[in-house]
């Protein structure tokens, strides 16, 4: 898997066209993108118009999509998956990813009622699983993963069949670094790609959320960037890059897309990673909580740790020890 790739969350259609292609022609090699993000047409549209004008060819290009959270049933997990496929006018995924460990009564394409989620054990994440390692076989995934899943239930799978996930795709940045995932995920050969890795600020309406602390507008972060001539976000995809840990930023500016993608030649020195690695405050952006209100789930039951405050987990992730810092890949 390329290990930078182009987030397509919130990208409109036209926005999200355009961006794919201009990633394609800048060198990207690795496009995120979800059912439920409604823009895989459009993707579809940049993919099919770089192949016929020889930009790119299919090989050449990863491509990851994500079975929503209304189609966990074994029996809709195929026919999910080929309609992503039709939409995004591909034979085959590099990538099929669950993309919450939540199961929501099907045709529930945004839940408005706590009834359109469903109770952990109505549908296990088990099961759904199981169909998913079923689509490899089927030529039209190379590979499955999942996406927000704690290291508890990657475990759970790997209890249940044998077969860990190849990927699982996970908030992850300075403020979110979950030293204890990134290792136990090592262990099982399960790689990690790190989403929302600017910090997500296009999010923050949706939720209606109030950042209290802007990743790109971080001190620290500000610092390494001007002492490097790069930019901030430079400065926290290369961060991700050096612990070999693939990033998927999204934009759809082209400066931007470009300012990202040549976030790979930065190499940032061990102080700067030192610097860095004293901003984890186990912080998520996306904390689930629009699966919560009048349901089975909760903070607990989702990321399997106590929903103390960002200061308490951070002292308890602090406990583990870190895994070493390598050389950038
Ligand atoms: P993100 O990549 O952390 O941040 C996106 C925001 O940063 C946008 O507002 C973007 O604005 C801005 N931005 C991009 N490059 C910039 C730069 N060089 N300088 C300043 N601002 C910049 O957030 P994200 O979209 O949440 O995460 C990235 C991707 O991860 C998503 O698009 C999606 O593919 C994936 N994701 C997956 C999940 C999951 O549940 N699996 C959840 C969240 C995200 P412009 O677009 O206006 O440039």
């Amino acid at each position: 898997m390329p290990a930078l790739g182009l987030g397509t969350w919130k990208s409109s259609d036209d926005d999200v066209e355009r961006a794919v292609r201009e990633a394609l022609e800048v060198g990207y090699r690795h496009i995120d993108c979800a059912s439920i993000y409604g823009n895989e047409a459009a993707v579809g549209r940049a993919l099919g118009a770089a192949f016929r004008a020889g930009d790119v060819s299919r090989d050449q290009v990863w491509i990851t999509t994500k079975l929503w959270n209304d189609s966990h049933d074994p029996e809709h997990v195929r026919p999910a998956l080929e309609r992503s496929l039709g939409d995004l006018g591909l034979d085959y995924l590099d990538l099929y990813l669950m993309h919450w460990p939540i199961a929501m009564k099907h045709g529930i394409r945004r839940p408005t009622s706590p009834s359109d989620i469903l109770p952990p054990e109505a549908i296990p994440i088990e099961s759904t699983w199981d169909a998913m390692t079923a689509l490899p076989a089927t030529g039209l995934s190379r590979a499955v993963g999942v996406s927000n899943f704690s290291l508890a239930k990657i475990h759970r799978l790997h209890a249940s069949l044998g077969r860990a996930p190849a990927v699982n795709q996970v908030e992850m940045h300075p403020l979110l670094q979950q030293p204890r995932l990134v290792e136990g995920c090592r262990v099982l050969g399960v790689a990690l790609t790190a989403y929302s890795p600017l910090g997500s600020r296009d999010s923050a309406p949706i939720f209606g959320r109030r950042d209290d602390v802007i990743l790109l507008e971080h001190p620290t972060v500000l610092d390494i960037a001007q002492r490097h001539g790069a930019t901030p976000a430079q400065v926290l995809i290369a961060w991700s890059l050096a612990r070999q840990i693939a990033v998927i930023p999204k934009s759809t500016h082209s400066e931007r897309i470009r300012e990202n993608f040549a976030a790979q030649s930065l190499v940032l020195t061990d102080d700067d990673r030192i610097a860095l690695g004293w901003l984890d405050r186990h912080h998520r952006y996306i904390d689930g909580n629009g699966f919560f209100k009048g349901t089975a789930h909760t903070y607990e039951s989702l990321w399997d740790e106590p929903a103390t405050t960002a200061f308490e987990r951070r002292d308890t992730e602090r406990l583990i020890p870190l895994p070493p810092l390598r050389d950038p890949v």
